[in-house]
């Protein structure tokens, strides 16, 4: 068992960050040449509206825009001057998923890219261990050998119905625990996360698969606390470690239970969870 403090829970950072992956310009190979035009010169994704300009016509990205004290293509003053123009282009073009060169097929209008970007199967995987603190991202066959490599204190145990053992339950702050179960050809991560809010401390418990959410769909995993004349399930579909556990357990869509219920269930500070995985 493996107990990682995180100082806070701000895990959905490394999400878009940090990815600098070129939108590299299929455009041509799509015959459509014109989504390279929109190729911001300093960091080669592409400048969608709002376009600044500056006084030559030369255009940036909203994001280097800010960081820039002079145009990086003439070297002349940036001021604030919108290309309307080309804007009204841009909500024409078709551009390239910004995981194309990772295989990603599709190119969209500017205004569907980011919420497609966001859920899209090429996007690199990142660590699915809970906190912030590994900023790991690659492919999902590179996911378990990061985590054997890196994260060597996290334990796994095999068989679709074992006992994810949290110890010392009490400790104060934000706590998490994780564990790794193995079973049916897959690898599953249980994570025991512990949050203060609105003074009371708020236990989530949360099974994600190391898989795609396609995969992640022929699953059910039931966690189950159990004691004293008292049982609390939880059951649902696993989430893909492409998706993580943060949104799930913000929206309280886990086992969720207060101190005093980890309390009922608890023997000298630690808690056992059943974990049982099937197939759906
Ligand atoms: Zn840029
Ligand atoms: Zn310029
Ligand atoms: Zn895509
Ligand atoms: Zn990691």
């Amino acid at each position: 068992m493996s107990r990682q403090t995180s100082a806070n829970n701000s895990t959905k950072q490394g999400r878009n960050h940090g990815i600098n992956q070129p939108g590299v310009p299929v455009a041509a190979s799509n015959g459509n040449d014109l989504a390279s035009l929109f190729e911001c010169p300093v960091c080669f994704d592409y400048a969608l509206p709002p376009i600044m300009q500056c006084q030559s016509g030369h255009i940036v990205c909203s994001s280097c825009r800010p960081k820039l004290s002079s145009c990086p293509t003439c070297r002349g003053p940036l001021g604030n001057i919108r290309n309307l123009a080309m804007e009204k282009v841009a909500s024409t073009v078709m551009f390239p998923c910004k995981y194309v060169s990772t295989g990603c097929p599709v190119t969209l209008l500017h205004t569907e890219k980011g919420d497609h970007e966001e859920g899209c199967e090429f996007r690199p995987y990142s660590c699915p261990c809970p906190g912030a603190s590994c900023k790991w991202h690659g492919s999902l066959e590179q996911v378990m050998p990061h985590l054997m490599h890196s994260h060597k204190s996290i334990t796994t145990l095999q068989g679709e119905d074992i006992v994810f053992l949290a110890t010392d339950i009490n400790l104060p702050g934000a706590v998490d625990w994780v564990m790794m179960q193995s079973c049916f050809g897959h690898h599953f991560m249980l994570v025991l996360e512990k949050q203060e809010k609105f003074e009371a401390q708020m236990f989530y418990a949360i099974v994600q698969l190391i898989g795609t959410r396609k995969q992640a769909e022929n699953f059910a995993y039931r966690l189950e606390l159990n004691g004293h004349r008292r049982r609390l399930t939880w059951e649902a579909t696993p989430r893909s470690i492409h998706d993580g556990v943060q949104v799930a357990i913000a929206n309280s869509d886990c086992l969720v239970f207060d101190t005093n219920i980890a309390q009922l269930f608890a023997d000298n500070g630690n808690l056992g969870i059943n974990v049982t995985i099937s197939i759906t």
